[in-house]
């Protein structure tokens, strides 16, 4: 009589889940789904992400008729969920972070001793890491040419949610074990709604009525103009795969004057494959620089400016409002996290591995591919060929991208009095900022200048930065 376990991870959904209808197809006698709380990943993970998971879990549960939830270490918990249940397979989405393959190898061997195999189908990833390659075999460096062949690698259509499963339970009522982790918030933090059906509701919302816009005003954060799908796709509550099969039906061409906004999506979904590939090549660079000669670059010491960053009182407003944004909403829109990541690397010279640790604790969508690459090409020390030169001016970057300067006043309320694109430069009021907000902590013009002679010194690319307009 087959039985199989589910085991879900980052994949809390039941549409267009591969590995979930291998589970069915293997257990026609009953299928165990089960989530297991590894302290590993539950510990660091911070209140958003705890929270979010934990809401997820809770809208995932009676859809499966009963979650089985174990709390301890997956080698020990998954093998014995499957043999509670006499499951003859495991199956997973293959996970390709660095933790989570060396997760899943233990766990495949202590299944094995027990007769119990553990199959891998599908992944986060439209494409999974790993596939894309050159002509000759070896991998992409850089986003465009990788964009290009992934789009021409293409991804399979989604599979409809299985139906009629025989959901099996191990779950005894009022066990602890078996009870969803606290939710608590701290103060202050809202989160949207959490599982799949708020995953494709939101979806079908921007299909509806945001993805015209995506090409024009993706990058104004005083707009509600991106999609907010991070967070759905982190924890795998709609996969990559229905979004791309969605904006197929999008027209190629845009209207006259107009970019696409359905294809400028599916590039940006592309940047989140092409981090998951260069993570999966390099898992050292979750927390080292990819180009190792960064590390030399002299950093300075920690002191009183890295706490005035994360507490967006950096008396630069832009810069404030986006770190105060991460706090309220476990979000941040991305244009401002590069500013923010910028001004931590080459306005304070603090290394881009404590932004990222704090964007990380406060995230809703934190991604280690994602925010390790998302930090390295801010910094200069990921993929992008020639960025080093490039340091964002906070009060230029507000002027041109929160125009109205609605985006700060929403998030700083000091600052609530000053009208117009004023508000990005409270120091050169008749004045000086409003009582309560800070003065810079730095000058960004002497910054910028050591900044690039530190960059300079290292000698990457030519000895000369050409002259770039900030993107
Ligand atoms: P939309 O503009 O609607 O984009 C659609 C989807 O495309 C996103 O949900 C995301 O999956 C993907 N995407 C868009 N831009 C990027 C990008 N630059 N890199 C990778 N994927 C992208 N994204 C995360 O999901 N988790 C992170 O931890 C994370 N950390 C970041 C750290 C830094 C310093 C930077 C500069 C970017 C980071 N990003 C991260 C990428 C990006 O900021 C977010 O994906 C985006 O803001 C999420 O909002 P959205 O869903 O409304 O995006």
């Amino acid at each position: 009589m087959p039985t199989a376990v589910m085991w879900f991870r980052r994949d809390l959904r039941l549409a267009d889940n591969p590995a979930l209808r291998a589970a069915v197809d293997a257990g026609s006698d009953g299928v165990l789904p089960l989530f297991v709380l590894d302290p590993a990943l539950w510990g660091p993970a911070g209140p958003s992400r705890r929270a979010y998971l934990s809401a997820s879990l809770a809208d995932l549960g009676p859809r499966v008729a009963g979650l089985t939830l174990r709390r301890g270490n997956p080698v020990r918990e998954v093998a014995a969920a499957a043999r509670g249940v006499g499951a003859e397979t495991v199956h997973v989405a293959a996970d390709f972070g660095p933790y989570g393959s060396r997760r899943d190898t233990a766990v495949e061997a202590a299944l094995a001793e027990h007769g119990i195999r553990l199959e891998r189908l599908g992944s986060p990833y439209a494409v999974a890491p790993g596939r894309v390659v050159k002509a000759d075999g070896r991998p992409y460096q850089v986003y465009t040419p990788f964009a290009r062949a992934w789009a021409g690698h293409g991804w399979r259509t989604p599979v409809p949610p299985p139906r009629g499963v025989a959901w099996l339970s191990t779950a005894q009522r009022g066990r602890p074990e078996t009870q969803l982790p606290g939710a608590d918030l701290p103060a202050g933090l809202r989160l949207p709604r959490a599982g799949e059906s708020a995953a494709c509701a939101r979806w079908r919302a921007y299909l509806a009525s945001g993805i015209d816009r995506y090409a024009e005003d993706r990058d104004r954060p005083d707009l509600d103009a991106t999609s907010h799908l991070s967070v759905h796709l982190k924890w795998g509550e709609i996969h990559p795969r229905t979004l791309l099969a969605d904006l197929a039906d999008f027209p190629d061409l845009p209207e006259p004057g107009r970019a696409n906004g359905a294809l400028i999506y599916r590039s940006e979904l592309a940047w989140r494959e092409f981090y998951a590939d260069v993570l999966w090549r390099h898992p050292e660079s979750a927390r080292d620089y990819l180009r190792p000669e960064y590390a030399r670059l002299g950093y300075s010491e920690l002191g009183t400016a890295l706490l005035a960053w994360t507490e967006g009182r950096t008396g630069y407003p832009i810069v404030d409002a986006g770190m105060r944004q991460l706090r309220s909403e476990g979000w941040m829109h991305n244009r401002v996290r590069m500013i923010v990541a910028s001004f931590l690397v080459k306005d304070l010279h603090i290394e881009w591995q404590l932004g990222a640790r704090h964007f990380m604790h406060w995230l809703r969508d934190g991604d280690l591919a994602s925010n390790a690459h998302g930090w390295q090409w801010v910094a200069g020390s990921g993929t992008d060929p020639a960025p080093y030169f490039r340091v964002f001016n906070p009060v230029a970057q507000g002027r041109r991208f929160d125009p109205g300067g609605d985006y700060v006043r929403r998030y700083v309320p000091e600052l609530a009095g000053i009208l117009g694109s004023d508000v990005h430069e409270p120091w050169s009021l008749a004045g000086g900022p409003p009582p309560g907000y800070p003065k810079p902590i730095v000058d960004h013009a002497v910054e910028r200048k050591v900044a690039l002679e530190r960059y300079e010194s290292l000698r990457v690319g030519s000895a000369a930065h050409p002259s770039v307009r900030e993107p």
